[in-house]
């Protein structure tokens, strides 16, 4: 059973729904046109379904492995790589100055779908390095921004060591030490759960370590971060001594099996060098660069993995023959019919197409901001999209991996006993996905900055500036023909949302940081889901004129010309589906929220008052 990748709703997102084109006018993409960016999808398509995808499987089954201190990858993913950093996918993004090749972040983000959906644990290598390589672009000094060109090129790779075996949420408690030694620091400390820790894949491996120098203050405050390489760096810019980061194992763990999941000892065997970023104890702020990042590249895994589930669940369903179509069930010799014609199943799988479409708008749409605070003329208009950014970032992590994780549950219920075994590959995307919820800081973590970080900043602008831009599509369309009772529930659940956000604050005011503590999961799964109908009900509107004019276009007036149309022309098809699926969207998980919201404001605390 193959990879399927959704190309043609990526380009409605790209094209006709966010109009993408107009990122091109910008000084940093001169001399790319539609048609390379069209390309570049194409090449990212075919090296996730012919080269990645067929290491998926092979990868999970035979994992990382650590013999005699050293950590092995599987061959298929070591060959993978040679194949991926050939091609120069490890650059996409960043600026030829950097052995990068410039693309709008939001072309960059449907490229990782692929890729993340293809091997999840492939992906954790280059993307780690992407990473070191942008915080090093924004922070470094000139010998560590000289050290990116061989980190886009695969030749060298990268990690980030936060977490402790004491300081995994709460980094303020992290003991790592950092004492200065003339022009280095001498790094001592273990880090756990290091992902792409220590492995055969690379000459170099660049570690990021946060850490504390010597009377530096309690807390995050006290923290800095150190460039700390495997393998110390030469005056030529070579790999030389080792430098003392020895791997003491790798975890065993439920999914992504062939990203090495590593302990890390620094410095407990001999003089480890750590270099600094930055000045002292700026090391949390320079992480959030990165982190950020992150988020939106965990999130994306929730997206990804979703719809691979949901694409090998419509396959199957298709193909599976069991029992008779309803309508025939008292005839025992009624024609057998693909699962595919049973409600029930219809119902599961457009549970996860609406999910996995709404998702995938939210994280485009998302991404475009990205690209218009760094690109748009207009400063105010930058400032306005990196709001929107920073608002929304724990919203995209933390919703579309706990979505996406759903999303994979119910695609395997549509295989059955098929989907719990080995066989399929439902099972492996479930359990890829599930860590997504976890790192880059877990949901109950994200959901807190939501509530705590963000809706106050800047005296509400940022949650202002949404609310804006969800009036004026509302505003816009508030006689549509079709889909008014859509946008009316729309409405609905965004002012129930502005309601809540109230009595949140109605009860911080009176000295109540429990019970908004309590609701923060909750709350930013009504906002989630706010913003994904929302950008669904847009592409509808969208995908609605589109449909009008092909009708007029072939000259299909009535409605069985449009029948015919339909039964003739893809595209037509994917133009309907959208709205219904906007409306499936607004009708079933809408009230979800409403449910959410009530719970919310029953003002119960029982969870705070239960002796467990
Ligand atoms: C496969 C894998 C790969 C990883 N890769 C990396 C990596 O590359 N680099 C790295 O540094 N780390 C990595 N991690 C670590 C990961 O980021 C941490 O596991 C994560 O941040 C949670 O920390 P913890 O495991 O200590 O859980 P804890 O912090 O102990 O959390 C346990 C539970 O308590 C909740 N909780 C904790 N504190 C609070 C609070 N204040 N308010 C509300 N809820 C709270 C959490 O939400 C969670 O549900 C990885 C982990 C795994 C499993």
């Amino acid at each position: 059973m193959g990879l399927r990748i959704d190309t043609q709703d990526v380009l409605f997102n790209l094209e006709e729904h966010l109009k993408i084109e107009r990122l091109l006018g910008a000084e940093r993409y001169k001399g790319l046109s539609m048609d390379d960016l069209r390309l570049i999808l194409e090449e990212a398509r075919k090296m996730a379904v012919e080269v990645l995808a067929p290491t998926n499987a092979p990868c999970d089954r035979q994992g990382a492995r650590f013999e005699g201190g050293k950590v092995t990858l599987p061959h298929e993913l070591v060959e993978a790589y040679e194949k991926f950093v050939e091609a120069g996918w490890i650059g996409l993004g960043f600026d030829a100055s950097a052995g990068g090749s410039p693309v709008p972040h939001v072309l960059g983000v449907a490229v990782v779908e692929m890729f993340v959906a293809a091997n999840t644990s492939f992906n954790m290598y280059p993307g780690l390095s992407r990473g070191v390589a942008s915080l090093l672009l924004a922070y470094g000094n000139e010998q560590q921004r000289s050290y990116v060109p061989r980190l886009l090129s695969g030749e060298w790779s990268g990690t980030m060591c936060l977490t402790e075996p004491q300081a995994g949420s709460a980094l303020g408690d992290l003991t790592s030490s950092a004492e200065r030694d003339g022009d280095h620091y001498l790094i001592r400390g273990t880090k756990i759960f290091i992902s792409a820790g220590e492995h055969d894949l690379t000459e170099n491996i660049l570690h990021l370590v946060l850490a504390r120098t010597p009377h530096a203050p309690p807390g995050t405050k006290g923290i800095s971060i150190f460039l700390v390489p495997k393998y110390r760096i030469d005056e030529n810019g070579n790999p030389g001594a080792n430098n003392e980061v020895v791997c003491a194992g790798l975890e065993e763990k439920l999914g992504i099996k062939a990203s090495a999941t590593c302990v890390l000892k620094f410095g407990e065997s001999g003089p480890c060098h750590g270099y600094l970023i930055g000045q002292e104890q700026e090391g949390m702020s320079i992480m959030f660069h990165l982190m950020n990042e992150a988020r939106l590249a965990t999130g994306l895994q929730g997206l990804a993995l979703g719809s691979a589930a949901y694409h090998a669940a419509l396959d199957y369903a298709r193909e599976r023959v069991q029992g008779v179509d309803l309508r025939s069930f008292k005839d025992p010799l009624a024609e057998r019919v693909a699962i595919l014609e049973h409600p029930d199943v219809r119902r599961m799988l457009m549970d996860q197409k609406s999910m996995v479409e709404g998702l995938r708008a939210m994280l485009l749409r998302t991404a475009l901001y990205l690209d218009l605070a760094e690109t748009s003329p207009d400063e105010a208009e930058r400032e306005r999209c990196q709001d929107l950014v920073d608002l929304l970032t724990p919203v995209w992590k933390a919703f579309a991996s706990d979505q996406g994780f759903r999303v994979t549950e119910q695609a395997l219920q549509c295989f059955g006993g098929y989907g719990y075994i080995k066989d399929y590959p439902a099972e492996q995307y479930l359990r890829d996905c599930k860590i997504a919820s976890i790192y880059e800081g877990t949901n109950g973590i994200q959901a807190l900055d939501l509530l705590g970080r963000k809706l106050g900043r800047k005296g509400g602008r940022l949650v202002m500036g949404l609310m804006e831009e969800l009036d004026r599509f509302l505003g816009a369309e508030q006689d549509h023909p079709s889909l008014g009772a859509e946008l009316g529930r729309l409405a609905a659940l965004k002012d129930r949302l502005l309601q809540t956000i109230l009595s949140f604050g109605s009860a911080q005011a009176s000295g109540d940081f429990l019970h908004p503590a309590l609701s923060a999961v909750p709350f930013l799964h009504m906002f989630g889901h706010l913003v994904c109908a929302w950008q669904l009900l847009e592409q509808a509107v969208e995908a609605e004129g589109r449909l009008n004019a092909l009708y007029f276009a072939e000259g299909a007036a009535t409605a069985e010309e449009q029948e015919a149309l339909l039964a003739r022309n893809e595209k037509a098809v994917y133009y309907r589906n959208k709205g219904l699926t906007a409306r499936h969207y607004v009708r079933h998980y809408l009230p979800q929220a409403h449910a959410l919201a009530e719970a919310i404001e029953s003002g119960d605390r029982s969870a705070l008052e239960v002796r467990f």
